[in-house]
């Protein structure tokens, strides 16, 4: 069922500056040079993200939680090289503002943004489709697929994914441990969703199975902090049963002209409104960084958010903390199983960002 009963309005969305990073080197360097965010002081190691980088949390959730849950997603953002620029893509957006590198189609460019990890499946009994293998000719017979989602301007189509490194692990400043998989082809994309699911196939359990397991922990540490929170909410309720969001939660449900679609997005809007939102990425196609800032609303269906973001961030993991919790406390049950990740797309002119249209569309 699509849960996007009443994005109708017809309006564009507003113009925003797509953030992959040309021609830039991956150096530390980069960040010198930042005219967005000079020093670079919003962005956090992976290694150095601590309870002091969150200031204030929400009733309900405790720091050390969000700090491992945030870390838990972190080693799933990949960041992503591409030489090649697809002639297929549009030259501009729907709201006819110029479509990314649409003035370079058909050349070779290097450029850099961001992607995360969706899912590992295998091993799979057959011939390996990989890169290495195509090339070689010598086929191994077990493989891996790699799901990776990240924003259709980043990599658009087919051909442009021939041409993108998968770079895994890129988080510390020696490049110890980095890992690189050559993608393959797109899954599935939207243009203007912004979406693009690339799949990537290796032979290398090593890898395949090390990002399986970061996914499982992923999903146990998602499932431990949500227990966590609902435990203590609950208690909360008890102590205050007259707290303004829920009186104001049972006046909306009380409302039957509404529909259930339309009361369910006012609660979604009420209470979703300021959580705590983190962007994962590489900006400058430098290391792996993390960022806070909060929720500012949707806009069609995309998060929009204060955080920080640049050049390289574009398909990176935005994180809404504490979204599926909401739901599962406040809505049907169908509300329940949407994502808390959607691949940061752009940063609008008042600094406000902007994620592609993943997060309420499934
Ligand atoms: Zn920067
Ligand atoms: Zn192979």
């Amino acid at each position: 069922m699509a849960l996007s009963p009443t994005f109708a309005s017809t309006r564009h969305l507003q113009a925003g500056t797509h953030e992959v990073a040309q021609n830039e080197g991956g150096h530390l360097s980069s960040y010198s040079e930042c005219q967005k965010h000079p020093g670079h002081l919003p962005f956090f190691s992976v290694n150095d993200f601590g309870v002091d980088a969150l200031g204030n949390v929400p009733q309900g959730f405790c720091k050390e939680d969000v700090v491992s849950w945030v870390k838990s997603w972190a080693p799933l953002v990949v960041k992503i090289c591409s030489l090649f620029i697809s002639e297929q893509r549009p030259p501009t957006w729907e709201n006819q503002s110029p479509y990314p590198f649409a003035d370079i189609r058909g050349q070779f460019v290097n450029h850099m943004g961001s992607g995360c990890v969706r899912v590992v499946l295998g091993p799979i009994e057959g011939l390996c489709f990989c890169y290495s293998c195509s090339k070689s000719g010598v086929k191994k017979n077990k493989y891996w697929e790699i799901q990776i989602l990240t924003a259709r301007h980043v990599v658009f189509d087919d051909l442009e994914a021939n041409w993108c490194n998968i770079v895994c692990f890129d988080e510390r400043p020696d490049k110890n441990g980095t890992q690189i998989v050559r993608s393959c082809k797109v899954l599935d994309a939207d243009t203007e969703k912004d979406t693009c699911c690339l799949l990537c196939y290796t032979h290398s359990s090593d890898l395949a199975q090390n990002l399986k397991r970061l996914s499982d922990t992923r999903y146990e540490i998602d499932l431990r902090v949500a227990q966590n929170v609902k435990e203590r909410c609950s208690q909360l309720r008890e102590e205050d049963k007259s707290r303004p969001t829920f009186r104001t939660i049972k006046e909306l449900r009380d409302q039957r002209d509404e529909t259930d679609a339309k009361i369910a997005q006012l609660l979604l809007d009420k209470t979703t409104y300021r959580l705590l939102v983190f962007v994962i990425s590489h900006p400058h196609g430098c290391a792996k960084r993390i960022t806070v800032g909060h929720h500012r609303g949707r806009e069609k269906g995309c998060l929009t958010y204060k955080a920080a973001t640049c050049p390289g961030s574009s398909g990176g993991a935005v994180l809404i903390l504490g979204l599926r919790v909401v739901s599962e406390a406040l809505w049907r049950k169908e509300w329940c199983g949407r994502f808390e990740s959607a691949p940061h797309s752009c940063a609008l002119e008042t600094g406000v960002g902007r994620s592609a249209a993943w997060l309420w569309d499934t």
